[in-house]
């Protein structure tokens, strides 16, 4: 049987007879940047996250860029963000001239281990940016308040995570100073193209990106400040328009995958519960909760990736693959191992959860069309490997 990690032939054919006249009507208006498309999928989006302003981009880098451009960074100003994420979210700091401080993980989510935060801040730091990694929230509690704190803004990195919710069903995107967002096609929400979205409740921000996304330019030819083409096209809101209503059920699909995994998994015997953090014998696959750090309550997981943790995880990814199973390692080398952040001598030791994530994980295919058969095949598999 196969099992590809992501099929989007699989949506694509299940919404085309809404989709190509979304497309067509763009060709037709000739109308094919910004427009009334795109404030539409404004609309969409700051209802969704329930936030008061958003701001639609040319994709969740820019996004993330034009927000550290927002608040005015400069060379030489520290941004505190988590080492084990994509690399967008350290790029963007260093594209600007300015210092990424990198923060170890936290072992249950993945996501910015917040009781490391304080010890990296000093009077250089201008902002923080905790990524809600693989679709589930970072601990925002603890990060609002060390915010409020220091007063030291967040921009959130959303880019994996429209729709997710915080314990209480808070919305990412909607509790730090900006949150930032991408429709590349894997993602939950993904346009036919490149595409993404700032949320804020500040109207001065989003006026400030609004202009920023035109090359800083008000009135016409006139610039206060340097922007630059940030602008999307009307026929990726178009198409993410039209995917919107649909969003929701695809989140529930991804999660229900994820329920039947979690129980297959432990039913096969390879694991005892959700959120194991160390291998043992009854322990030979780690499951993903979605779980607020340190208490029971339960975050709103969106799953844009199913991830475990097993050791020997390159000899069971070749055997998958050999079996047809799709796989991927996100992300097998974290920021302070990087090439190109040699420069900043972090030190290896300070970053065992991160250097542990990207020895034993990997994603398994989680998207919304796949179907029981497909997740049983694949516990089956691991059930192979493992006996
Ligand atoms: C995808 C992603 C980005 C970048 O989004 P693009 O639209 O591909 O530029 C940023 N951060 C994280 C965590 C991502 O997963």
């Amino acid at each position: 049987m196969k099992v590809p990690l992501l099929d989007l032939k699989l949506q694509y054919q299940s919404i085309k007879n809404e989709i190509e006249p979304a497309m067509l009507k763009v060709a037709e208006s000739q109308m094919l940047i910004l427009g009334e498309e795109v404030a539409q999928l404004e609309k969409n989006i700051a209802s969704y996250c329930q936030t008061e302003f958003v701001v639609a981009v040319s994709s969740g880098t820019d996004a993330l860029l034009m927000a550290l451009m927002a608040i005015d960074l400069k060379p030489g100003d520290k941004v505190i963000i988590p080492t084990y994420s994509f690399f967008a979210t350290a790029g963007v700091v260093a594209r600007l001239g300015a210092i990424p401080v990198f923060v170890d993980s936290e072992p249950i989510t993945f996501n910015i281990d917040t009781i490391r935060i304080r010890e990296k801040i000093n009077s250089k730091t201008k902002a923080i940016i905790p990524v809600h990694l693989y679709g589930q929230c970072a601990n925002m509690d603890e990060l609002l308040k060390t915010s409020n704190e220091y007063k030291i803004p967040i921009i959130e990195d959303c880019a994996q995570a429209i729709g997710a919710q915080y314990k209480d069903g808070k919305y990412a995107g909607s509790f730090g100073l900006m949150g930032c967002f991408s429709f590349y096609p894997t993602k939950n929400l993904g346009a036919f193209g490149e595409g993404g979205i700032i949320t804020t409740n500040s109207k001065e921000l989003s006026e400030k990106l609004k202009q920023m996304r035109n090359h800083g330019m008000n009135p016409k030819y006139y610039h206060k400040f340097i922007g630059g083409n940030f602008r999307l096209d009307a026929l990726q809101a178009a198409v993410l328009n039209v995917k919107f209503p649909h969003l929701e059920n695809w989140h529930q699909a991804r999660r229900d995958n994820a329920i039947l995994y979690s129980k297959l998994f432990i039913e096969a015997g390879l694991s005892e519960e959700e959120g194991k953090t160390s291998f043992d014998i009854n322990n030979k696959v780690l499951l993903p909760k979605p779980v607020y750090q340190n208490s029971g309550q339960k975050n709103y997981h969106i799953y844009n990736q199913f991830i475990i943790r097993v050791q020997e995880r390159d000899k069971l990814r070749d055997f998958l693959s050999k079996n047809e199973i799709g796989t991927e390692i996100y992300y097998p080398v974290p920021f302070h191992r990087q090439e190109c952040f040699a420069y900043l001598k972090n030190n290896d030791k300070d970053f065992p959860i991160a250097n542990g994530l990207a020895e034993t994980t990997i994603a398994l295919p989680i998207f919304p069309e796949l179907t029981k058969e497909q997740i049983k095949y694949v516990v089956e598999k691991f059930k192979e490997f493992f006996s």
